[in-house]
C-alpha cells in the first residue's frame, strides 16, 4: 500500500509492504548518494542522480520504489522555479508490470497527482514573474502611456481590454498587494486567487487592503475560489466598515455592457450595474417576455427574455429614432449590422461548410447569415466565391453614401490595427499618407490611401509614435518601440478548404520543456 501522504509534515511517501515503516527521504535516495539531511529545495545538484533514475529504467522492486518516492519527495518539497521544472521534467517510468511493486496503481497515481500539484505551483510561480516583468515594463515604457495597452497586446496577441486588465495587475499585485503576490511568486495561491483577493479590495485603501491580506492568505491555499471571494468580502466589511457606500459608488462608476463571442455564432452580454438597475433590466424583460407568450410558446422563460431585449433595441433601430430624437449616424450611416455573405451561400439553402462573417463579431453559418441578410434594416454585402473578393455592396438596401468611403469602410470591415474589432461605421476614415490641400506632396484622397482606424488607434498614428503603411497585401504597423505587425487584407470570404494549400505539419518539433 501506498502510505505517508502528508508531505506538509515532512514526510516522505513510500511504497511498502504493510505495516508501513516512514522512513525518512534522505535514506531513500539511490544507493551512493551521499547527500543526507538537506532541504529538498536547495540540492539542485541532485538533478543529475535522479535524472539517471530516469535514463535507466529501474531493473529492481527496490530502485522502483525508492526512485518514485524519492521523485515525488523533490517536487514537493522544492520551491517553484527552474529546479523544480527540471524535476518536472524527469519523472521516474511507471514500475514495470513484473517488478513486485505493492499496490502500483495507486502508487503511480500519486505520483501523477503530485506532479499535476507541483505544476500549479510552477504556473503560479512563472505568472508572478510575468506580473514582474510586466510591472517594470510599465515603469520602462519609452512610448506614450495611453499606447502601451497597444503594444502589450500586439505582441502578446491578446485585445486591448485585456493587455489593460494585465497591467493593472502587475501594477496592483507588486504594489498594493505585496504578500498576496508573494504568496503567488511561491506557487501556494493560483493566479484566479489572487484574482479575487485582488478585484475586492480593489476600492480599499492599502492599509485596509494589507490587513484584508493578512486574514485570508493563510486560509487561501485550501479554498475554493467561492469560498476565498466569500472571506475576502467578509474581510473587507470588517477592516472598512464605513467604506461600504464610498466603495458602491465607485463601483456604480465602473457600471459597463461587455460583450463576448461564443461557439455556434452565438455571444454573450453582459450587464455590470447596481443590483437595481439590473433588477429593473430583469423585471422589464420579465413582463414582456410574459405578455408576448402564446398558447403554443415553447420558449422558456430565459429565452422570452432575450427575445424581448432584441426586440425593443430592433425597434429603436428601425425608427432611426429614440424618444423622438434621431440616432446619431456615423460615417454617414445609421447603426447597423454588417454581414458578409458567399453569393453560393444565399443562392442555395445546403449547408456547404462555407463560413460568412459578421463585421466585428465574428465567423457565421450561412443559415444564420441568412436569417441576417432577411432583416431589411441589415446591409448584404455579396461576394465572388472564387476569389473571396467584393461584388456588391448593396446599397440598394441602404441610404446612398459616398461611394468611396462605402468601398473602404466595406473593404476593412473593421480598424486596421491587428486585433482590433472595432467596426467600420464606428470608426475613422484616414488618409494613411496625410491629405494635404494645395500641396504637391501628399496622399490622395483613393482607396489604396485611405484606411479604416478607430479613434485610439487614429491617435496612435497622428501623434502616439505609430506608422502606418500600406503593403501590397494589406497594412503594416511600426509601434513605439520599433516592432513591425502585419494586418492583411480582410478576406471577405474564405474560398473552400480543397482549393487551398494543405496546411503545416501540426506536430511540434521542439515541445517545451514544461
Ligand atoms: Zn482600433
Amino acid at each position: 500500500m501506498f502510505v505517508g501522504e502528508n508531505w506538509r509534515s515532512e514526510r516522505a511517501a513510500v511504497w511498502s509492504a504493510t505495516p508501513p515503516t516512514p522512513v525518512p527521504p534522505p535514506d531513500l535516495w539511490a544507493p551512493g548518494v551521499t547527500q543526507r539531511q538537506r532541504p529538498a529545495s536547495d540540492v539542485d545538484e541532485r538533478v543529475p542522480e535522479l535524472t539517471f533514475h530516469q535514463v535507466r529504467p529501474a531493473r529492481t522492486t527496490e530502485d522502483a520504489v525508492v526512485g518514485l518516492a524519492a521523485w515525488r519527495y523533490l517536487i514537493n518539497h522544492a520551491t517553484p522555479g527552474a529546479t523544480l521544472a527540471r524535476w518536472l521534467q524527469h519523472r521516474p517510468a511507471r514500475p514495470a508490470d513484473e517488478l513486485a511493486v505493492p499496490d502500483p496503481e495507486q502508487g503511480w497515481a500519486n505520483a501523477l497527482l503530485d506532479s499535476i500539484q507541483a505544476r500549479d505551483r510552477l504556473i503560479a510561480h512563472l505568472h508572478a514573474r510575468q506580473v514582474a516583468d510586466l510591472a517594470e515594463l510599465s515603469r520602462n515604457y519609452t512610448g506614450l502611456r495611453e499606447f502601451l495597452p497597444t503594444e502589450v497586446a500586439l505582441a502578446l496577441g491578446v485585445s486591448e481590454g485585456t493587455a489593460s486588465a494585465r497591467l493593472c495587475e502587475a501594477e496592483d499585485l507588486t504594489g498594493r498587494l505585496p504578500a498576496t503576490f508573494a504568496a503567488l511568486d511561491s506557487g501556494r495561491i493560483s493566479a484566479a486567487k489572487a484574482g479575487a483577493i485582488r478585484l475586492t479590495t480593489q476600492d480599499t485603501t492599502p492599509d485596509v487592503a494589507r490587513r484584508v491580506e493578512r486574514d485570508v492568505l493563510p486560509e487561501a491555499p485550501v479554498c475554493t475560489m467561492p469560498q476565498l471571494r466569500d472571506l475576502v468580502a467578509t474581510a473587507v466589511i470588517r477592516h472598512d466598515p464605513t467604506g461600504a457606500d464610498e466603495r458602491h459608488e465607485n463601483a456604480r462608476g465602473r457600471r459597463r455592457i461587455t460583450r463576448r463571442t461564443e461557439p455556434d455564432g452565438t455571444g454573450t452580454l453582459n450587464v455590470f450595474s447596481t443590483m437595481q438597475d439590473i433588477a429593473t433590466i430583469h423585471t422589464c424583460l420579465t413582463a414582456i417576455g410574459s405578455a408576448a407568450k402564446t398558447t403554443d410558446d415553447e420558449r422558456t422563460p430565459d429565452n422570452r427574455r432575450v427575445d424581448a431585449l432584441v426586440d425593443l433595441c430592433a425597434e429603436v433601430l428601425d425608427n432611426g429614432t429614440w424618444r423622438d430624437q434621431p440616432l446619431p449616424s456615423t460615417q454617414r450611416r445609421r447603426p447597423h449590422v454588417q454581414v458578409t455573405v458567399p453569393l453560393t451561400a444565399l443562392l442555395d439553402g445546403r449547408p456547404s461548410g462555407q463560413a460568412a462573417l459578421l463585421a466585428g463579431y465574428g465567423p457565421i453559418t450561412p443559415t444564420q447569415a441568412r436569417q441576417i441578410a432577411a432583416d431589411a434594416t441589415l446591409r448584404r454585402l455579396v461576394c465572388d466565391p472564387q476569389s473571396g473578393t467584393l461584388l456588391d455592396y448593396g446599397r440598394t438596401t441602404y441610404e446612398p453614401p459616398a461611394p468611396l468611403a462605402d468601398h473602404v469602410m466595406s473593404r476593412d470591415q473593421t480598424c486596421v490595427l491587428p486585433g482590433c474589432r472595432q467596426p467600420a461605421h464606428r470608426s475613422e476614415l484616414d488618409h494613411i499618407d496625410p491629405f494635404r490641400p494645395g500641396q504637391p506632396t501628399g496622399g490622395h484622397t483613393s482607396d489604396t490611401n485611405l484606411g479604416i482606424e478607430c479613434k485610439h488607434h487614429h491617435r496612435g498614428k497622428d501623434g502616439g509614435g505609430f506608422t502606418l503603411t500600406r503593403t501590397d497585401d494589406g497594412y503594416r504597423w511600426t509601434t513605439p518601440l520599433g516592432r513591425t505587425y502585419n494586418r492583411p487584407n480582410t478576406r471577405l470570404w474564405q474560398p473552400p478548404l480543397e482549393t487551398r494549400s494543405p496546411a503545416a505539419d501540426p506536430t511540434d518539433p521542439d515541445p517545451p520543456p514544461y
